[in-house]
């Protein structure tokens, strides 16, 4: 058999590390664009100069050779025939599959915004050359300004904070009430809020950015759609993903506007083509890219998986030393008359979860993360929480009275 995977992130390392255990004897391509395996959730250590590129690594040195994967770096797919089951790369050289994962990634997508796109200063942060980038001009400017205060957003800033070669004031710009609207409410916000004023960060939230001025294609400040004009000789974009799939275009695999449609089994509707991670445009989180790798790969090598994880909106995050857990979409949920919230908070954690007909569908926890524990338990073996005749924030491990076969704690 011979597996191809496009990719060598989360999905694509994950998905051929699995194929090489479930198909010792396999054939086993992966081809990438990148020239390095490392992780994008720590891209921030790296713009921060606390860790070199093989530091930002998540697999083993001899990785490639102790599992025989062929790894061909640095090359782009441009097209794929799904009846002859070839792929042709940027070189026009031709690679053949029985089985091909797609786990491609996203790209960042750059709004609309007068002037922004092909501005020369103007970087949307997903690669080590985004990094890189953003040192050599951020170690220059006087002024920096992310657009977007969601988790990239946040990791660019921190990275800079970090940067001592980099002396720019710092600008973020957010058009919610808060800082990482998917995963906070305002109260888990005002944290990380004051964190980035004690760093000098200065904090436009409620506000988007209506154009760039340009001068010899550099932005020289941005305009806020109130007037207000933000200096910046760098500009740093993260308002969201697209899906990299421009070599679908002349194929009959399904994608939508969000990405490349599969299933819970990781199919898409072409027999033997399967596909991972945040191609599809869907909760584009690491944990996600890599268990739905293991399924696809899995279902790739004949043994049969189902996605089965309902949260896909799922993230730990620790800016400032300041751990936090947000599973679900809280403000979704406080819009649900049905919905039940209990809060629970002292002077260094705050305990948020939305409950309803017994189930918890969203949480945020913030500061000590010990109990998450429990709660990771009581959602993955669906406890009814109603059963429970204490406060849910009081339950410990001593309420999972007995042990199942595997060794779990059973309610
Ligand atoms: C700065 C940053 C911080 C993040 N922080 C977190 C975090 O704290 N927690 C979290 O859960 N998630 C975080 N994420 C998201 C997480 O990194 C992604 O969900 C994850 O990387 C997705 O993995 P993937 O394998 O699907 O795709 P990607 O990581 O996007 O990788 C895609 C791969 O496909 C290759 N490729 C793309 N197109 C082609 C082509 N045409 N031909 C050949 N190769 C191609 C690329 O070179 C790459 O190897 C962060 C992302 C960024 C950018």
């Amino acid at each position: 058999m011979k597996y191809v995977i496009i990719g060598a992130s989360a999905s694509g390392v994950n998905g051929a590390e699995n194929l090489r255990r479930l198909d010792p004897n396999s054939e086993i391509i992966m081809i990438s664009q990148d020239n390095y395996i490392y992780s994008r959730c720590i891209l921030h250590h790296f713009i921060g100069d606390i860790r070199t590129i093989p530091q930002l690594s998540f697999v083993p040195q001899d990785f490639f050779e102790k599992n025989n994967i062929q790894w061909i770096k640095g090359k782009k797919v441009i097209n794929l025939d799904s009846e002859k089951k070839t792929l042709i790369l940027e070189d026009n050289s031709t690679i053949s599959f029985d089985k091909l994962l797609i786990a491609s990634g996203s790209s960042p997508f750059i709004p609309p915004i007068e002037n922004l796109r092909g501005a020369n200063n103007m970087i949307g942060l997903k690669t080590l050359e985004d990094c890189n980038l953003i040192k050599i001009l951020g170690e220059k400017a006087k002024n920096i300004a992310v657009i977007g205060g969601g988790l990239i957003g946040i990791d660019a800033i921190t990275g800079l904070i970090h940067n001592k070669k980099v002396t720019a004031k710092l600008h973020l710009i957010e058009m919610s009430n808060r800082l990482l609207p998917l995963q906070l409410d305002k109260k888990a916000s005002l944290i990380y809020e004051e964190k980035l004023k004690e760093n000098n960060v200065s904090l436009y939230l409620n506000h988007k950015v209506s154009k760039a001025i340009l001068k010899d294609k550099n932005i020289t400040s941005l305009i806020l759609e109130n007037g207000d004009e933000i200096p910046a000789d760098l500009v740093i974009v993260a308002t969201g993903i697209k899906p990299n799939i421009d070599f679908l275009q002349n194929t009959n695999i399904e994608y939508d506007k969000l990405g490349l449609i599969f299933n819970a089994k990781g199919e898409t509707n072409i027999k033997d083509i399967y596909g991972a991670g945040d191609v599809s445009g869907r909760g584009p989180i690491w944990s996600v890219a890599v268990k739905e790798a293991i399924i696809a790969t899995s279902n790739m090598a004949g043994v049969n998986k189902t996605m089965d994880d309902f949260f896909f909106c799922k993230s730990t995050m620790n800016f400032f030393n300041i751990p936090t857990l947000s599973l679900g979409s809280i403000e979704l949920y406080e819009n649900d008359p049905h919905m039940i919230i209990d809060i629970q908070e002292d002077k260094n954690t705050y305990k948020k979860i939305a409950h309803k007909d017994g189930y918890i569908y969203g949480a945020i926890i913030q500061g000590d993360l010990a109990y998450t524990g429990i709660l990771t338990q009581i959602i993955r073996l669906e406890i009814d929480i109603t059963k429970i005749k204490k406060s849910i924030f009081d339950i410990d491990y001593s309420d999972f009275f007995t042990m199942n076969k595997n060794l779990e704690f059973e309610f």
